[in-house]
C-alpha cells in the first residue's frame, strides 16, 4: 500500500525524541511528534516538518485526548510508537522518586495501554529505558519478585509504587531498594517491555515490544560529558525496531542484546 508507516513519539520536543522523529521523517513515516508544552512542542514540529499532538504522559486526560483525536484524525492506526519521555531529576527524597516513577515507568504504561487498540499488525513499541536501570541494584529481597517469568503488569506496578511509599517512610533501604529513582524507573521500565511481550504474545497482531538504550548522549539530560552525539543514540533508539517479536531477549543498545 502506499500509506506511509504512522509513528507517535513521546517527549519529542528536544534531545533524543525530536531527533527520532527526525530519523523517522527521513525513513518516510508520517510522524506524530508529541510534547506536554504545546508552544515547545510546535515549534519542533514545525522545524522539522511533521505532526504534532499535545501529551503529557503523567496526565491521564491529556492521554485520553489524545487517543480521542487518533481515532478521530488517524483511523489507519499506529505502527510505531516510541515511548521516550523521561525525567532525571537531582537529589533523592520522596517528591523525587514519586515523580520519576510516575514518568518513566507510569508514564509509559499510561502509553501503552492506551495506544494498544490503535496498534496496527506488526506495529512496534520501543521503550527508551536505560542501562543504569541494572537489577542487581536490588537487593537480594527484592530480586525474585522481579521474575519476569512470572511478573504480571498489576504487580510490577505495585512494586513500582512500593519503591515510592518505601522511600517516603525512610526504609527505601532495608526494604532492598537502591537509593536511585533514575535506576528504579527504569528497572521498571525495562521490565514491562518483557512482560508486555509475555502478555502479548498470543496478540494475533504479533506486536513487538522491546526496550532500548540509547547510550550516554549529549542531550540536556545526558550532560555535555557524553559520549556519543544524539543522531548515534536515537539510531540506538530505532535499532529497536529491527528486533523481531520472537526475539527472547528484549532490551537492546545499538541493535545488539544488552545486560540490565
Ligand atoms: P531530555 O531531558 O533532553 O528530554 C526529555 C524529554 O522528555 C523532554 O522533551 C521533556 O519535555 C520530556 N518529558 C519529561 N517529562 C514529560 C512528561 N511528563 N510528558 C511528556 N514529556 C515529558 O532527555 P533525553 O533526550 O536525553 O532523554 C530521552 C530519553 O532517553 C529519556 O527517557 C531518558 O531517560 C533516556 N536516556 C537518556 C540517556 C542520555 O544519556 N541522554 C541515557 C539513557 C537513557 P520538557 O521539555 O517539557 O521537559
Amino acid at each position: 500500500t502506499a500509506r506511509p508507516p504512522l509513528a507517535l513519539v513521546t517527549g519529542a520536543n528536544r534531545g533524543l525524541g525530536r531527533e527520532v522523529c527526525h530519523q523517522l521523517r527521513d525513513r518516510g513515516h508520517h510522524v506524530i511528534l508529541t510534547a506536554r508544552d504545546t508552544d515547545r512542542g510546535q515549534a519542533a514540529a514545525r522545524d522539522l516538518g511533521v505532526e504534532f499532538h499535545q501529551l503529557d504522559v503523567s496526565d491521564d486526560a491529556s492521554v485520553e485526548h489524545l487517543v480521542a483525536d487518533l481515532r478521530r484524525v488517524h483511523p489507519e492506526g499506529l505502527d510505531v510508537v516510541v515511548a521516550n519521555a523521561g525525567v532525571a531529576l537531582d537529589g533523592f527524597n520522596a517528591e523525587v522518586a514519586a515523580t520519576t516513577v510516575d514518568t518513566n515507568y507510569f508514564g509509559v504504561l499510561r502509553i501503552v495501554e492506551a495506544v494498544l487498540p490503535l496498534l496496527n499488525p506488526g506495529a512496534h513499541l520501543v521503550v527508551v529505558s536505560s542501562g543504569v536501570g541494572q537489577r542487581d541494584l536490588l537487593g537480594p529481597q527484592l530480586r525474585p519478585r522481579f521474575n519476569l517469568e512470572q511478573l504480571k503488569i498489576a504487580e510490577l506496578s505495585a512494586l513500582m509504587r512500593q519503591f515510592v511509599a518505601d522511600v517516603r517512610s525512610g526504609h527505601h533501604r532495608d526494604a532492598g531498594w537502591p537509593s536511585t529513582a533514575y535506576g528504579t524507573s527504569k528497572i521498571g521500565a525495562t521490565a514491562l517491555a518483557h512482560v508486555l511481550t509475555r502478555e502479548l504474545a498470543g496478540d494475533p497482531r504479533n506486536l513487538s515490544v522491546v526496550a532500548v538504550c540509547p547510550g550516554w548522549v549529549r542531550t540536556d539530560m545526558g550532560g555535555p560529558n557524553g559520549e556519543r552525539d544524539v543522531a548515534s543514540g536515537a539510531v540506538s533508539i530505532l535499532s529497536g525496531l529491527d528486533v523481531p517479536p520472537s526475539e527472547p531477549h528484549r532490551f537492546f543498545r545499538d541493535g545488539a542484546p544488552a545486560n540490565w
